[in-house]
């Protein structure tokens, strides 16, 4: 199998499942649990919330675990909201979010609350002044992603949190690190945003395990699940003690090198599109520069068949994150592209495994599908 799709999620390697089985089997204990074996996965929950914290550029004690990416995402956009709620209910964020900030903003306009949904430009990018332009004296919350999940378009968060500094200093920053955590620099100090969510799933952790950063901007956080106390008394639930054994040893695998690992990305990623270019009517979607993501378009050529082909010759990619029945997704639909391009965008993505031979494997399919079956009119 050739696996190019490390932005949906990421292999698992054996020293990270190792990590989680010595848990569940052996030091099973409960955090809480006041005998030496629960002492001890207490102890070791600190240990493990550190290596995170450490990747994250942030105190630990600013770091919850959460149950996922999602969960982030939806706790920080109540959290903010909660705490701005004397200031306003108006929310600024972007047209091209991953669904877990757009639909949880979507269900708080429900609420009533007002969201306006910056479009980005044709090649995907959003300027950090679009975003402030859009902030108003009763913005609680500005959401911009770090790095977007279909195009690889970094955003500028560290330039958005200085502007709403000078602007609009109560309004609360979030972004949604998901795909940028340990893909480019995420140092939650740096970022200046009062909200970061990452998850494990995309640098080789468990699925099911996320954290989010929460600044002491935020004085009293709205707790996401009152209960007994676990995460500092906001995300009560006894700890996923082998999920985050996994996700810290995932963190310390990955940061191993990084910056080799990065760089391998990159150079395998401008392999591709050195390769993929060679092929007629294929096109790069989108200017963004994440390592490990790239979007194109074999143009004319119906997105969910290509997968579907590559896909039979045992080759993993993606149609973009939300391609439904055949109608390009919410991203793809933002840049606003023509319709033959857009409903053939597909997206490749890269991991530290990922050799070149599994790009030129990829390029033959690709090559072979354009020649080999008909376009869409
Ligand atoms: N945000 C982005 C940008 C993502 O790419 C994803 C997952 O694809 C998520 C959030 C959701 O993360 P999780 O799968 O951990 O809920």
């Amino acid at each position: 199998m050739i696996y190019l799709d490390h932005a949906a999620t990421t292999p698992v390697p054996r020293a990270v499942a190792d990590a989680m089985y010595a848990v569940l089997t052996e030091q099973f204990g409960n955090p809480s649990a006041q005998y030496a074996m629960g002492l001890h996965m207490k102890n070791q929950v600190s240990v493990w919330r550190e290596t995170v914290a450490r990747a994250l550029d942030c105190p630990p004690g600013q770091l919850h675990f959460t149950s996922c990416g999602t969960e982030g995402d939806n706790w920080a956009i109540q959290a903010a909201l909660w705490q701005n709620r004397h200031l306003g209910r108006h929310v600024v964020t972007t047209a091209v979010e991953h669904s877990a900030v757009g639909q949880a903003c979507a269900w708080m306009e429900k609420q009533g609350c007002e969201v306006s949904y910056v479009s980005p430009e044709a090649d995907g990018g959003i300027s950090a002044e679009k975003i402030l332009s859009a902030v108003r004296p009763d913005t609680a919350l500005v959401s911009v992603m770090l790095v977007n999940n279909e195009l690889g378009s970094v955003y500028p968060v560290s330039e958005i949190a200085r502007g709403l500094q000078e602007k609009n200093p109560k309004t609360l920053l979030h972004t949604d690190a998901v795909q940028g955590f340990l893909k480019v620099n995420c140092s939650a100090r740096a970022l200046g945003a009062d909200f970061v969510t990452v998850s494990a799933h995309k640098i080789g952790g468990p699925k099911g395990i996320g954290a989010l950063y929460i600044s002491p901007r935020v004085r009293n956080p709205r707790p996401l699940l009152p209960g007994g106390g676990q995460e500092g008394g906001l995300r009560s639930g006894t700890e996923a003690t082998a999920q985050i054994a996994g996700f810290a040893k995932a963190v310390e695998l990955r940061t191993e090198n990084l910056a080799q690992k990065l760089a391998h990305m990159a150079a395998i990623k401008a392999y591709a599109v050195e390769q993929l270019c060679a092929i007629d009517d294929l096109t790069i979607i989108g200017s963004g520069t994440a390592p490990h993501i790239l979007a194109v378009s074999l143009v004319g050529w119906p997105s969910q068949n290509i997968v579907n082909d590559l896909s039979e010759q045992g080759i993993c990619i993606s149609a973009g994150s939300a391609c439904h029945q055949g109608k390009p997704s919410h991203v793809v639909a933002a840049l606003k592209l023509p319709k033959r391009t857009a409903g053939g965008v597909i997206r490749l993505s890269f991991g530290p495994e990922t050799t070149q031979a599994d790009i030129d494997a990829c390029a033959a399919a690709l090559r072979r599908h354009h020649d080999t079956r008909l376009p869409m009119l």
